[in-house]
């Protein structure tokens, strides 16, 4: 018997018996693990080390005439993996929209990568084909769209943002009787978008990528709870200005509202940017990456009334949702807006074959072969319903607020914005003259300790004009207990004070520390 195959297992995975080999495979390689100790938040030591000791541990960088067999890599991968990967269910992993995925979801979505279905076309995959268009059905509704609404999964939040401003783009250009794909994006003028001061990035990725340039996004103020100002929509709508470059009229298209800001989870008052945005007779996209899934909850669902109006809307469900990445869906509330992307190829999709009924969805996205990452989603969606999927959004959200008390009652922590969704933002007081510096080392040391892992962003804190680097907790375990939060800042105080202690010579980059010395402050 060769050693690339095991005796139990076949070598190609397929719908049925081909399943059974794909679970002993992986009971084989969890098996293989030492001890089922819990494995830190993060390998302890500095990034070099732990990437140079994966490294030692793949061997030498070139393809082996033989392989090790699929037991010994498999055991090896999981091996790695354990002890120099990240462990997402650590009670003191709390950085990222990163969540540990639900187990079940995990399962799907191996069943996913086994059927190896594609979207494109019916002769790809028809039972994922039909998932898809479930789920989409499920989701818009949950959503309040109307029934023309319709969707399509891809790589993530960031991907269906500019798939979302490629359509308004050209559904723009249509109302003006333009084809963008043939006229291109010039015959528009000078097109913008509008989104507020804490959008996502990928809203200024996307401009550039649709040949708009990034200085095409014009940010709108926010209110102190970093929600848009509709005042200040209708503002820049009513007079959008010129290009500085071209001295061309600025052409507004499109109007970003983000429902769940990625540091703060706060919602743009979504009504009122409706109604400023229709008045204006201009697309509304609502970046809800993040705060989606509180349509899950009834406690939660109210943040996001007026998200029914939009026409376009971004969903992750990798984030509040539980699921491995990627799960990200664009929804329209209109699918006759994906016309720009329809493409007739010969070899996938003819037109008499579409006749018969053997179409796909290739004409909704950019992507060919596709995923069906839909699949781990609608199991997710069966198993749990709105109610289980809520409570878990729920307890992340107590746990949150459990952050947020305790940061309330240490004399040495700041609350910076406390909780909408699962975030908190704080800062560690200190005497430093550079308090930035010894926050950033707070995480850092965290970090490579293993101990934990937090997040870190830079906020205008009240009282200071300048943004300060501040700490984050993105919290969405919703296993983890009160206590397990105590338990992670009691370590961020413990290292803070270690960090305070040693001063700041040690850990300012050099530009700081000469400024320091220079100022006279350091010995
Ligand atoms: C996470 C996030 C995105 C990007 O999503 P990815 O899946 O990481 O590409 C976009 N918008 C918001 C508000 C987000 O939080």
């Amino acid at each position: 018997m060769s050693k690339r195959t095991d005796p139990r297992s076949t070598r190609f995975a397929s719908p049925g018996a081909g399943w059974g080999a794909i679970g002993r495979q992986l009971i084989c390689a969890a098996d293989s693990l030492p001890g089922r100790d819990q494995p830190p938040a993060l390998p302890a030591g500095a990034p070099g080390e732990v990437l140079a000791k994966v490294a030692a541990e793949l061997g030498p960088r070139e393809l082996s005439s033989d392989g090790v067999g699929e037991s010994a890599a498999l055991a090896s991968m999981a091996r790695i993996v354990h002890d120099f990967g990240l462990n997402l269910t650590h009670e003191s992993c709390a950085a990222h929209l990163q969540p540990a995925p639900l187990a079940v979801a995990v399962a799907a979505d191996a069943l996913a990568s086994a059927t190896n279905a594609s979207l494109d076309t019916y002769d790809s995959g028809p039972a994922t084909l039909a998932i898809e268009t479930w789920a989409v059905d499920v989701l818009a509704k949950l959503a309040g769209l109307p029934d023309t609404a319709g969707g399509v999964f891809g790589p993530g939040g960031s991907y269906s943002n500019l798939l979302a401003l490629l359509i308004a783009r050209d559904q723009a250009g249509a109302a003006r009787g333009l084809d963008i794909r043939k006229d291109g994006v010039a015959a528009l003028g000078s097109p913008v978008v509008l989104c507020s001061r804490v959008a996502h990035f990928s809203v200024q990725r996307a401009c550039a990528a649709l040949g708009l340039g990034e200085a095409a996004v014009i940010t709108v103020d926010c209110d102190d709870q970093h929600r848009m100002l509709p005042s200040s929509l209708e503002a820049i709508l009513a007079d959008p200005g010129h290009d500085p470059v071209t001295g061309a009229a600025r052409t507004p298209f499109a109007v970003i509202a983000t429902a769940g800001t990625t540091d703060f989870g706060t919602v743009d008052p979504l009504p009122e940017i409706a109604e400023v945005t229709r008045r204006h007779g201009l697309w509304m996209h609502v970046d809800a990456a993040y705060g989606f899934g509180a349509l899950f909850s009834d406690r939660f669902a109210g943040l996001l009334d007026g998200i029914s109006q939009a026409d376009s809307i971004t969903l992750d469900l990798h984030k509040v949702g539980w699921q491995p990445a990627a799960a990200s869906l664009l929804l329209l509330a209109d699918t006759d807006s994906f016309a720009s992307l329809d493409r007739s190829v010969a070899y996938l999709n003819p037109e008499d074959d579409m006749e018969a009924g053997l179409g796909g969805q290739l004409g909704l996205t950019l992507q060919t072969t596709r995923r069906p990452d839909v699949l781990k989603v609608a199991t997710t969606l069966l198993a749990y319903g709105r109610t289980g999927l809520g409570e878990m959004l729920e307890a992340c959200h107590d746990l949150a607020q459990h952050a947020q008390r305790r940061i309330e009652s240490e004399p040495q922590l700041e609350l910076v914005t406390g909780t909408t969704l699962t975030t908190v933002v704080f800062r560690y007081r200190c005497n430093e003259l550079d308090s930035d510096t010894v926050n950033a080392e707070v995480r850092r040391r965290l970090i490579t300790s293993g101990t934990g892992l937090i997040g870190r962003t830079r906020v205008r804190v009240p009282a200071v004009c300048e943004p300060r680097t501040c700490l984050k907790l993105t919290l969405l375990n919703p296993e983890t207990d009160t206590a397990g939060i105590d338990r992670l800042f009691d370590e961020i105080l413990r290292i803070a004070l270690e960090v305070e202690s040693e001063g700041l010579s040690r850990h300012a980059p050099d530009s700081h520390r000469r400024a320091s010395l220079k100022a006279g402050v350091l010995p």
